[in-house]
């Protein structure tokens, strides 16, 4: 059999500098090809990709750079849905269901931690399992790339990218409790014995006595990743962190989604809006002692506040910050008082009362 020379790419790592997480499309396309007997690269730059037979360029960012030239080279395909959004094809099955290469990344991986980076900045590359037991959503929220199926189905058997000898399991689920087969799924994923997460972050809507017995049972890595994007779910929202806390005494992170209007039109009225809508979202969280992670949507560059935007999420997205001070006291710390924190705080202060907000405290 002939073997081929394949480059495979990817072009988050090499267009965005902090890109912390491997691309599991050229793991598995990587795995695939070994297999055959084909000689496989993790190809680190542009250059001379006419010295390969094949080259597959993957990426997860719609906003990672890349010189469309390259896109139409000959022996150059590229997918995901950094190139597609939603409408990524998929890979051929028998790609799609192959193990992962697991040490595509390693040669990268042992180079940048012995030029003095920290091992566990790349944990993700070095420890786990990482694989989507289901795929699909029926939420279909305008911001979301998962708009491609109706429903949350079963996709992969868990043999199909575990492996044993890896510490850790990271699931990219899309909306796991979703799936009817959930509590099967949690079971096996529970008979690993390895702790195991949920990257996206879970629907928290869905969650159910039976199925907060099992998760806060279960030996989760980190802490519990939920998502709280709109403020009309408030009410279902709160109802399921009571539920949680008869569960657990753990600390839950919320995803926070901020800066996207659902109608597209980001006008005046929406931006004001949208930053208290987020600060009542904090407050609900706050009161059940979770930790909200501010996601700004990038349409936030636009905005009469962006400033706003940029401290809630310096305030939230540091924990060590978050639990000791008000909005107020992080904004006028004494390292802030000539800085941009303090001046975006005051601005929006003149122009907007929100002192409720501004001074509510965790520790209360
Ligand atoms: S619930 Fe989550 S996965 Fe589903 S569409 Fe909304 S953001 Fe996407």
């Amino acid at each position: 059999m002939i073997q081929i020379k394949i480059a495979v790419i990817d072009a988050d790592l090499i267009g965005r500098k902090s890109h912390r997480f491997p691309n599991l499309v050229i793991m598995k396309l990587s795995g695939y090809y070994k297999e055959l007997g084909d000689d496989v690269e993790l190809k680190l730059d542009y250059e001379n990709l006419d010295q390969y037979d094949k080259v597959f360029i993957s990426k997860v960012f719609t906003d990672t750079p890349i010189d469309e030239k390259i896109l139409e080279l000959p022996n150059v395909e590229y997918g995901g849905t950094g190139f597609f959004f939603d409408k990524a094809p998929d890979l051929p099955y028998e790609i799609e269901h192959h193990m992962p290469d697991y040490h595509l990344y390693d040669e990268w991986v042992y180079k940048q931690i012995e030029s003095g980076r920290k091992r566990n900045e790349f944990k993700e590359y070095l420890d786990y399992s990482i694989g989507f037991i289901t795929r699909g959503c029926f939420r279909k929220c305008g911001f979301c790339v998962n708009k491609k199926y109706d429903k949350v189905f079963k996709h992969s058997s868990l043999e199909e990218f575990y492996d044993p000898t890896r510490k850790k399991i990271c699931l990219l689920d899309d909306n796991f409790f979703g799936c009817r087969e959930w509590k099967s799924l949690l079971e096996q994923l529970q008979s690993t014995g390895k702790p195991f997460k949920f990257k996206q972050g879970m629907d928290e809507r869905l969650l159910t006595d039976e199925k907060c017995k099992i998760l806060f049972g279960s030996r989760y890595d980190g802490a519990y990743t939920f998502a709280f994007d709109n403020i009309e779910d408030a009410e279902l929202i709160e109802k399921k962190l009571l539920l949680i806390r008869k569960y657990t005494n753990k600390i839950p992170m919320f995803y926070v989604l901020c800066g996207f209007d659902n109608n597209g039109k980001y006008e005046e009225d929406f931006w004001k809006q949208d930053i208290i809508d987020t600060f009542e979202r904090i407050r609900i969280l706050m009161k059940y002692h979770c930790l909200p992670y501010i996601m700004r949507f990038n349409k936030y560059k636009e905005s009469p506040h962006r400033g706003i935007y940029i401290n809630l999420a310096r305030w939230c997205n540091q924990p060590n910050f978050f639990k000791k001070k008000s909005f107020h006291e992080f904004c006028t710390m004494k390292e802030h008082i000539n800085g941009a924190t303090y001046r975006y705080y005051n601005e929006f202060k003149k122009q907007y009362n929100l002192q409720e907000y501004f001074n509510m405290k965790w520790e209360k």
